[in-house]
């Protein structure tokens, strides 16, 4: 599922075709996708107004609209955003279309339709964005913001890295990756981390999200590029899908469980500790 740094590839992909043009009209050809607006109503505030940024926040895609208004976009699992040419046409997986004053068109596909759209008023997208844990890029993320994120966490240190109302963004893959970074074993309890920990576990965080975005993000499976393609961090990924390989830090055999959240969980019992 797309975290920080794919949905960050994608925002980047497709700002410079959307930031200052119009959009004409909107076709919701899977109307499922939607949370708390109606296709009819979706077309009609649309239409005719004009894009004013793109960005990410946590793994949603923000669509700012001229009026203040927000359409934001979360691709889980198999969902992707494109630009399509005037001479392309959606495919059958099409969720909803955006006909564009340039004559392209932005494209919401989702295969299995576990993905959300929302549209929400400045009021609404205030007491949504809210809800959601501190941006682990932005400026004033610190080592002690960290450490407050995690704290009174009796809960498994990986978990709560993945918990959206601590901390933004991050995922199972990443989490996995950070705490491989660090040396941490993804089991023990958020509480128990001592200070030194957290500033090796915010150094190796920043570090592995910055790179995946430099790499356009992780394919593992459905996740593509706001242009289409896939991302390349999948070659760089210490543990996440490296089960029974060697460590590359201690050579020990890569471990996979399920017992810490239920999600797949690697980590190397011979540097994780
Ligand atoms: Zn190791």
């Amino acid at each position: 599922m797309p975290e920080l740094p794919e949905v960050e590839t994608i925002a980047r992909d497709l700002r410079p075709r959307l930031v200052g043009v119009a959009i004409r009209a909107v076709r919701v050809p899977k109307p499922d996708i939607l949370r708390g607006v109606r296709s009819a109503a979706l077309a009609r505030s649309l239409a005719g107004r004009r894009i004013a940024t793109v960005s990410r926040r946590a793994k949603h895609l923000v669509i700012a609209l001229d009026d203040g208004r927000r359409l934001v976009i979360q691709p889980r699992m198999t969902g992707s955003l494109r630009v399509l040419e005037a001479t392309e046409h959606p495919d059958r997986y099409a969720a909803l279309t955006v006909r564009l004053g340039t004559g392209r068109r932005l494209v919401y596909r989702d295969v299995r339709r576990l993905g959300t759209v929302h549209l929400l008023s400045p009021a609404a997208w205030e007491r949504y964005t809210a809800r959601l844990g501190p941006e682990p890029l932005a400026p004033g993320f610190t080592a002690a913001r960290l450490a407050a994120a995690l704290a009174g966490g009796r809960l498994a240190v990986k978990k709560a890295l993945m918990d959206q109302r601590r901390l933004a963004g991050v995922g199972n893959i990443y989490a996995n990756e950070a705490l491989w970074a660090a040396g941490i074993d993804p089991s023990r309890l958020a509480g128990t981390v001592a200070p030194a920990e957290t500033r090796r576990l915010h150094r190796a965080l920043l570090d592995v999200l910055r790179r995946s975005i430099r790499g356009r993000g992780t394919t593992v499976r459905d996740y593509r590029t706001g242009t289409g393609g896939r991302g390349t961090f999948q070659r760089r990924l210490n543990v996440y899908g490296r089960a029974h390989r060697p460590c590359r830090r201690c050579g020990r055999r890569i471990v996979l469980t399920h017992a810490v959240d239920a999600r797949a969980t690697y980590f190397c019992p011979g540097c994780q500790r």
